[in-house]
């Protein structure tokens, strides 16, 4: 019997290119850029799962060019807003991701960026080397301290939590809004109903969302106002949850007083961008689940969700179980 097809769209780990080459006819993109739409588009002709990056768009268009022999789409990543689950569903695909086993390496990472930011690391290192370093002064480059300072977290799921894990160690009281989540036992964070009072009270806000149609610009001009003023904005989530715009004016004003980004919108983000232009901004290039042995492990997930799929077993992580029934909708 002939080994399915499937498409694997970037070099990942060798222990998830190991699983699937054992059992399916194998065609991996062997280049560091994505396929080009075109490209993609006559790539999944024929393949009976993709597995995809979450820079991969896999949306209608590209779906359709791979039915009816797609039977699975294994995202290496927890996010799936560049999948369109609703025409997955509806053609009998199962949609596979990684949740969890990147939750500690996103949330080390989101801590990174709220240190980097509060204590002003990037002008430091800037200060350094362009020789602006003078003498030791009682006002170089001041910051803002952790102890008894007030973290608000947005989206308490697997990540906001393992934030909220972090910031115990700093003494620091920690926020929560997330409508749909109680309280954690074991975990020192205030549920909040209302955005506006962690907006008010926070001098740290951290962002752990999925982009969503409600968290598309859930920070714009009137979220950024309501923030205290001289506080700190971390986004590990996606970039479009933050208006970029909104956001320049509040970081060049100073009303806010810093901002570090691990996701932007696009991606990457021109080089001549206005945000690019501030001190008071750090970007990075959507690296927070960049740790060795993670990404190893998300490939052996994704590997093993996309087998699953092929096989017709329930996927180790899915996210559209649904779609066993959907064929009739
Ligand atoms: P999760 O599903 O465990 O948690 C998300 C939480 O957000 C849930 O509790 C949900 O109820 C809550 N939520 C949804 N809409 C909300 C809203 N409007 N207001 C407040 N809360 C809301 O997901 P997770 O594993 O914690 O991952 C969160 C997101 O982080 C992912 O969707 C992904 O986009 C992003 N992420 C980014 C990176 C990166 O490399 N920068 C890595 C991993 C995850």
């Amino acid at each position: 019997m002939s080994k399915p097809a499937v498409l694997v769209t970037r070099i990942i780990p060798e222990k998830g290119l190991a699983l699937l080459r054992a059992e399916t006819n194998l065609q991996v993109w062997p280049g560091d850029l994505p396929p080009s739409r075109v490209d993609l588009l006559e790539l999944v002709k024929g393949k009976s799962g993709i597995l995809c990056m979450l820079s991969d768009p896999m949306d209608k268009e590209i779906i359709t060019a791979a039915s009816p022999e797609l039977k699975v789409i294994s995202t290496y990543a927890v996010g799936y807003d560049n999948i369109d689950i609703q025409e997955a569903t509806r053609r009998h695909i199962f949609v596979g991701n990684t949740p969890g086993i990147l939750t500690n390496a996103t949330a080390d990472f989101a801590w990174a960026l709220l240190m980097a930011a509060a204590r002003r690391l990037p002008e430091g290192e800037r200060h350094v080397r362009t020789g602006a370093w003078q003498t030791w002064s009682p006002s170089t480059l001041l910051g803002t301290d952790f102890k008894d300072s007030t973290l608000g977290i947005i989206g308490f799921g697997r990540i906001g939590q393992a934030v909220a894990r972090r910031a115990s160690g700093f003494d620091m009281h920690v926020l929560f809004y997330s409508p749909s989540h109680p309280p954690v036992e074991g975990i020192y964070a205030q549920k909040v109903s209302d955005l506006d009072e962690l907006l008010g009270r926070s001098d740290f806000i951290s962002l752990h969302v999925p982009l969503t149609p409600h968290t598309k610009h859930l920070v714009n001009a009137q979220f950024l106002a309501k923030m205290k003023p001289g506080a700190i904005l971390v986004n590990t989530s996606r970039g479009a949850v933050v208006d970029q715009d909104a956001l320049y004016h509040a970081l060049k004003e100073k009303y806010i007083a810093a901002a570090a980004l691990d996701v932007t919108d696009p991606e990457p983000l021109p080089v001549d961008h206005p945000l690019l232009t501030l001190e008071n901004c750090l970007i990075t290039p959507h690296i927070a689940t960049a740790g060795r042995q993670t990404r190893e492990k998300m490939a052996v997930v994704a590997a093993q969700n996309l087998l699953a799929g092929l096989h017709g077993t329930p996927l180790p992580y899915c996210i559209n179980p649904q779609a066993n029934k959907a064929r009739d909708l």
